[in-house]
C-alpha cells in the first residue's frame, strides 16, 4: 500500500507514526515545503521573547524519518492533487502516486488586504522562517503594532514587550479573545495586559499602512488616528493551505470537510489538523479550530483509518490556555455566545484575581472559563470530553485551591 502525507507537523507526524503501527510494511511518503519540519509552533513566541533558545523548538532528531521508515520529501511544495489519477504533484515536477492520501497541510496567516501591506517591516508569525524574518526585521525598531488580539496576538505582544519594544495591540471588537471570554474574564485580562505595559486598543483596526523609503512608518486606524510603528505584525486568523485542491471540490479556504473517520468526500483522501473542518463535540456544526492537541488527535485517528482501522473522531473540544507573566486563563467548550441558553455558575474573587464560569446544559458541563486558579482544569475537561453528568452545578468554592 502506498501512503502519502502532505505536511510533517502535528497532524502529519501523528498520522505517520500511527499508520506505521497499523501497516509496518506499507510505503509512507511525507512531504513538507519546510526544509526542517518537526518543531513546535507554539514555542515560536517563546523563541521571539528570548525565553528559550532555538534548539529547544525541535521535537525530533535528524534521523527521525529514517528511524520510522518514512520517505521524506522535505523542502518540496505540493502544487496539485489529482484524485482521478491518485497523484500528488510537486513544484519540482516530481509525482507521488498514492493509494491513500492524508492532507495535513495546516493553515497560514490571513492578511487583511489593506494598502501598504507589502512594505518592509510587515510580518506574520506561523513558522520558523517567519520568526527568522521577524528577528532580522526588528533591528532599529522601537514601536511595534500587533494587529489582532487572539491568543497568538496576545502571546506575540507579550514576547515583544519582554524584548523591550513599545507595543500596541489592536482588538477589532470590544475585548481580546472575544469568542472565548465573557466580559468579566476579559476585563481581568485587559487589566493584566495593561499592567504588562501593552497599549491595548479595542474597536481598533488599520485601514492603511504608510511607509517611508519602502519601510512601514505608521498605521492609519479606522478612527483616523495615525499610529507610528516601525514594525507591524498581523495576527488576524488563518486560512487553510488547500490551494493544491483547486478544482477538486474537496476543500476551500475554510478547510476540508471531513466525516467522523476524517475522510474527505473522496474516501481515499483523509484530512487532519488546521486544514480540516471536523465535527465538534458539543455542537452540531463543523468548523476548523486551530490547536496543536486537536491536530495530533485527528492525525492519530486519520492514520489508523488509512491503515485499515475503523476509528471515529469523537469531535473537537475547543481548549485554550494562556499564561502571561503569571496571569493564567484556561477556557474550553462553548464560549459565551454559544451558552446563552445554558445555566451559568460564575464566581468572582476579586481580591485574589480568581474567576470561574461554568456553563451547564441539561446537567452536563459544556463551557468553562478559569482565571487565576486553573489547577482543576483537567477535571472539567474530562467531564466535558466524556459528556459525564456534572455534579450539580459544582459547589461554589469547592474546587478552588
Ligand atoms: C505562533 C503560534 C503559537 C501557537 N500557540 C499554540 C498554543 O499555545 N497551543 C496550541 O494548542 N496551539 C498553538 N498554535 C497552533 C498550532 O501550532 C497549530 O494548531 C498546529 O501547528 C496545527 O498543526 P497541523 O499539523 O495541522 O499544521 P501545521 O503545523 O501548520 O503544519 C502543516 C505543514 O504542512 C506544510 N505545508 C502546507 N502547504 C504545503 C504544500 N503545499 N506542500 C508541502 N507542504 C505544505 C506547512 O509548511 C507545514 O509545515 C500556535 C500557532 C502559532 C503559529
Amino acid at each position: 500500500m502506498r501512503y502519502v502525507i502532505i505536511g510533517a507537523s502535528a497532524a502529519g507526524q501523528a498520522a505517520a507514526e500511527t499508520l506505521r503501527q497499523w501497516d509496518p510494511q506499507g510505503s509512507i511518503t511525507v512531504i513538507s515545503d519546510e526544509a526542517q519540519p518537526l518543531y513546535s509552533r507554539p514555542l515560536l513566541t517563546y523563541l521571539l521573547s528570548g525565553e528559550i533558545r532555538p534548539e529547544k523548538v525541535w521535537l525530533k532528531g535528524a534521523d527521525y524519518f529514517q528511524e520510522w521508515g518514512f520517505e521524506a520529501r522535505l523542502g518540496e511544495e505540493v502544487v496539485q492533487v489529482v484524485p482521478a489519477d491518485r497523484e500528488v504533484r510537486l513544484a519540482s515536477g516530481r509525482v507521488c502516486p498514492y493509494d491513500r492520501l492524508l492532507i495535513a497541510s495546516g493553515a497560514r496567516p490571513k492578511v487583511p488586504g489593506i494598502p501598504g501591506e507589502d512594505l518592509e517591516g510587515v510580518f506574520t508569525l506561523r513558522n520558523l522562517a517567519d520568526w527568522r524574518r521577524l528577528e532580522s526585521g526588528l533591528e532599529g525598531v522601537r514601536q511595534v503594532v500587533v494587529v489582532g488580539a487572539g491568543a497568538v496576538g496576545l502571546k506575540t505582544a507579550d514576547a515583544l514587550m519582554r524584548r523591550g519594544f513599545e507595543v500596541t495591540l489592536l482588538a477589532r471588537g470590544a475585548q481580546p479573545l472575544s469568542r472565548m471570554l465573557d466580559a468579566t474574564a476579559a476585563a481581568m485580562l485587559m487589566d493584566a495586559v495593561a499592567t504588562m505595559g501593552i497599549d491595548l486598543r479595542c474597536h481598533s483596526w488599520p485601514v492603511a499602512l504608510k511607509g517611508d523609503g519602502g519601510r512601514v512608518k505608521k498605521l492609519i486606524l479606522n478612527s483616523g488616528e495615525e499610529l507610528p510603528a516601525q514594525a507591524v505584525l498581523f495576527s488576524v486568523g488563518v486560512t487553510a493551505n488547500v490551494d493544491f485542491l483547486e478544482g477538486t471540490g474537496l476543500g476551500d479556504p475554510g478547510g476540508i470537510l471531513v466525516d467522523r473517520k476524517l475522510r474527505s468526500r473522496d474516501p481515499r483522501i483523509f484530512a487532519a489538523g488546521d486544514c480540516c473542518r471536523p465535527h465538534h463535540l458539543l455542537s452540531p456544526g463543523q468548523w476548523p479550530y486551530h490547536i496543536w492537541p486537536a491536530a495530533v488527535d485527528q492525525g492519530r485517528v486519520a492514520g489508523a483509518n488509512m491503515g485499515g482501522g475503523s476509528r471515529l473522531y469523537p469531535g473537537l473540544l475547543p481548549q485554550n490556555s494562556l499564561s502571561l507573566r503569571g496571569f493564567k486563563i484556561i477556557s474550553g467548550g462553548l464560549g459565551p455566545h454559544d451558552t446563552k441558553d445554558c445555566e451559568i455558575v460564575a464566581e468572582l474573587d476579586q481580591s485574589r484575581g480568581h474567576y470561574r464560569r461554568l456553563a451547564y446544559r441539561e446537567g452536563r458541563l459544556v463551557g468553562l472559563t478559569l482565571v487565576g486558579a486553573v489547577a482543576h482544569a483537567g477535571i472539567y475537561f474530562q467531564l466535558m470530553a466524556q459528556g459525564l453528568p456534572a455534579p450539580e452545578p459544582v459547589t461554589p468554592g469547592l474546587l478552588w485551591g
